[in-house]
C-alpha cells in the first residue's frame, strides 16, 4: 500500500483543534490509515507575513487512495472544516498538502507531487525530517534528496519551534 506524508497548516481559529480533527477526519476514511505524527510546530508566517503565527504537523499514513483521490478528500476536508482565504499564503484556517506519494514524481494536471514549495518551507522540512530524516524526496525523473539533506540547507528552521505532541491515536470524538 502506497505510503503518503501530509503537511497541515492552521493559523486561524481553534489551530489545534483544526488539526487534530483534519487528521482525525483523514483516519476514518476508507482507504487511509495515519501511522504517525510528528511534534505540532509553531511557526512564523513566511510570504505574507502581517499573519498570526501557525501550527504545522506533518503525518505518516498508508493510503489505497490515488493521488487523485487523496487531493479530493484532503480538499472536502479543507472545506467542511470551513476553510476561508483571500489573499495567497496568507490566513487560512485548515490546509492540508500532500507533500509525497510513494516515491513517485506526478504531474496530473493541477496536482504535483513532491508538493512543488516543500523544500523551501522550513515548516515542512523540519516536521518531516523528525519523523522521516532518511524518506527520498523525488526531485525529477532522476535525481532524489533525503529530507535531512534539505533540512540542512533550508532557511528560517528558527522561526519553527516545537508546540506539542498531537496524539491522534486518542483524539476524543467530538
Ligand atoms: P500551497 O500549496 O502553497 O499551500 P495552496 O494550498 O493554495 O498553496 O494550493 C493551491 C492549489 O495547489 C490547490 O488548490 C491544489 O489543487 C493544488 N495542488 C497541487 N499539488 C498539490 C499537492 N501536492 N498538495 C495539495 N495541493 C496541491
Ligand atoms: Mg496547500
Amino acid at each position: 500500500m502506497p505510503t503518503v506524508f501530509l503537511g497541515l497548516g492552521s493559523n486561524i481559529g481553534d489551530r489545534h483543534m483544526l488539526l487534530a480533527e483534519a487528521v482525525r477526519m483523514l483516519h476514518l476514511t476508507t482507504g487511509i490509515h495515519i501511522q504517525q505524527s510528528s511534534t505540532i510546530y509553531e511557526t512564523d508566517p513566511v510570504g505574507y507575513v502581517e499573519q498570526d503565527p501557525f501550527l504545522n504537523v506533518v503525518v505518516k499514513a498508508q493510503t489505497e487512495l490515488s493521488a487523485a483521490d487523496l487531493l479530493r478528500r484532503t480538499q472536502e476536508i479543507e472545506n467542511e472544516l470551513g476553510r476561508t482565504r483571500d489573499i495567497r499564503w496568507g490566513p487560512r484556517t485548515l490546509d492540508i498538502d500532500i507533500l509525497l506519494y510513494d516515491h513517485l514524481y506526478i504531474q496530473e494536471g493541477n496536482l504535483l507531487v513532491p508538493h512543488p514549495r516543500m523544500c523551501e518551507r522550513a515548516f515542512v522540512m523540519v516536521p518531516l525530517a523528525e519523523i522521516a530524516p532518511d524518506i527520498l524526496i523525488p526531485l525529477g525523473k532522476e535525481e532524489q534528496v533525503t529530507a535531512a539533506e534539505v533540512l540542512a540547507h533550508v532557511e528560517g528552521k528558527e522561526g519553527v519551534q516545537p508546540w506539542k505532541p498531537l496524539p491522534w491515536e486518542n483524539i476524543p470524538d467530538t
